[in-house]
């Protein structure tokens, strides 16, 4: 197996993985350890990946039924995204869940003796619930964006009065986020209580803000989950750029033109 994602011998589906983990390095949006990435593949994807002959797993404390058998792709624990782009194959791995839901093997990757991210019962969580919503969700995606994490020091701790104001920043928001975000408290992370809560809230939006932490988001390509992310903190700096002063935002009437412009139903809690 060749570590250079670049080579044809790496399954197609690793590229667009790597590519957005290190993107989000370089963004200053998954620093140190922080950051995590899910995506489940189909059977074609993982027919493309050698299986190892590692016979490594786990059990987990609850099992995920509805996700039985399927497969994914998934960073390491404790990787540093800067070094998961130069060996994806020791920071990256792909596991399959067993007929019942209940534990997990390895099929490749995690060289070195290397787990999945510590967040996976929450990323399965996640999956699990999206896909109820969105079937064809793919992605589950951990990062610390700077301007979202600034906004929950400053902002009240409200999901209509926060996804308001992100709407109210930018024209092009309420289409990145039709249904708003969602918003959680701050909580202790890593623990299943937080997984809980997120993945509820996936039911409704694609993108979950932890406050005082970082966002857990949903999409159904690596770029889908990216550009929710992009948007939302592009949305989140232009509030905290122009705070303070008197500001001009856009306004509710005009929000409800653009809904209407490009056929979105914001959620009547978040634009009545
Ligand atoms: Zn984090």
């Amino acid at each position: 197996m060749n570590a250079d994602p670049t080579t044809a011998t790496v399954p197609s589906v690793l590229g667009p993985v790597v590519d957005v983990c290190a993107d989000l390095y370089r963004w200053g949006w998954a620093e140190n350890h922080a950051g995590n990435l899910s995506y489940r593949l189909t059977d074609a994807e993982l027919a493309a990946f050698p299986v190892s002959d590692q016979a490594r797993g786990a059990t987990f404390e609850s099992p995920f039924p509805e996700l039985a058998g399927a497969s994914f792709l998934v960073t390491a624990a404790g990787s540093p995204f800067r070094l998961l782009v130069k060996e994806p194959t020791r920071h990256t791995g792909v596991i399959t869940i067993s007929a019942d839901g209940s534990a997990y093997t390895v099929v490749w990757g995690f060289d070195g003796d290397k787990r999945p991210t510590s967040e996976l019962p929450a990323h399965l969580r996640g999956h699990q619930e999206r896909a109820k919503v969105e079937p064809d969700n793919r992605v589950i995606m951990h990062c610390h964006p700077t301007n979202v994490v600034a906004l929950t020091h400053v902002h009240p701790l409200d999901e209509a009065e926060l996804t308001r104001s992100l709407w109210a920043s930018n024209s092009e928001t309420i289409l990145a986020i039709p249904r708003g975000v969602g918003l959680l408290p701050w909580m202790v992370c890593g623990t299943d209580l937080i997984g809980i809560e997120s993945a509820a809230k996936l039911r409704e939006a694609s993108i979950v803000i932890w406050a005082c932490h970082g966002v857990l988001v949903a999409g159904r390509s690596v770029q889908d989950a990216m550009g929710v992310v992009e948007s939302v903190e592009k949305a989140a700096k232009t509030y905290l750029l122009t705070r303070g002063g008197d500001r001009r935002s856009i306004t509710d009437d005009q929000l409800r033109e653009l809904a209407a412009a490009f056929g979105i139903e914001p959620p009547a809690r978040f634009l009545p």
